[in-house]
């Protein structure tokens, strides 16, 4: 297709999503946008890129839950002096003011990743679920993510709603909400899981789903509708 005509189709197209005003038919119609135009393979690289930052970042958001928890733990301590507890609180806020840091860092490296491919259908789909009804904090809340976490012996299988909640207290992340991860402290008292837990650098070939699945690869699919299209029951 000459580059000119696509991009008057593509004007045309997003005219008409832009009045749909039916959430799930706007993202079939994004999709199906998708499919005719995919993306080339810098673009493909920035989604992976992105869709991982997403993965650590919700570890490095959990880590930093734990993190202010334990600090204030060893700070309600510190009297009489013990140089054990001084070591551990110096140790921990330590930690905790690295960890903050690492999440900065990954927050501008996502938005840094999605600059290429801001305009992409796939990209306004992925930001139609995850963002355009952020302050509601529900749309992980999905049947099949809540199962997930649910089997991976997550929060959602208990009462305490640690998933409905924000996972820390820096300001940057008082509207995100997320599953269960490793770094649950939620999860890791309950399962005398307390250690270091490194927060993982975003490794894109490393994804646990693709974002291209065929036909046959469920688990992927099933992925990419909860994440990306927030279609269907996933
Ligand atoms: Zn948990
Ligand atoms: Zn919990
Ligand atoms: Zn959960």
């Amino acid at each position: 297709m000459r580059l000119r005509k696509k991009q008057h189709i593509v004007k045309i197209l997003r005219f008409v999503e832009d009045r749909i005003s039916d959430k799930t038919k706007a993202q079939r119609f994004r999709r199906w946008q998708h499919e005719l135009f995919g993306l080339t393979p810098d673009e493909w690289a920035s989604l992976a890129l992105s869709i991982s930052c997403h993965e650590s970042l919700d570890i490095a958001v959990q880590r930093q839950g734990w993190l202010e928890k334990e600090c204030a733990r060893l700070k309600g301590l510190q009297e009489p002096y013990d140089p054990e507890i001084a070591s551990a609180y110096h140790m921990t806020r330590y930690e905790k003011t690295n960890n903050e840091t690492i999440c900065e860092q990954l927050l501008s490296l996502k938005s840094h990743a999605e600059k290429p491919i801001a305009s992409k259908a796939i990209f306004r789909a992925l930001w139609h679920t995850q963002c355009a009804d952020a302050q509601t904090f529900t749309w992980h809340l999905t049947p099949w993510l809540v199962e997930r976490c649910v089997l991976s012996g997550g929060c959602c299988g208990r009462s305490c709603e640690c998933c409905t909640r924000a996972r820390c207290d820096l300001p940057a992340w008082a509207n995100a909400r997320g599953h269960c991860t490793p770094a649950c402290p939620c999860c890791g008292e309950r399962n005398g899981l307390q250690g270091p837990i490194s927060v993982i650098a975003p490794d894109p070939n490393q994804l646990p789903f693709s974002l291209r699945p065929d036909r046959s690869d469920r688990f992927s699919w099933n992925m990419m509708d909860a994440l990306v299209w927030g279609i269907g029951d996933c």
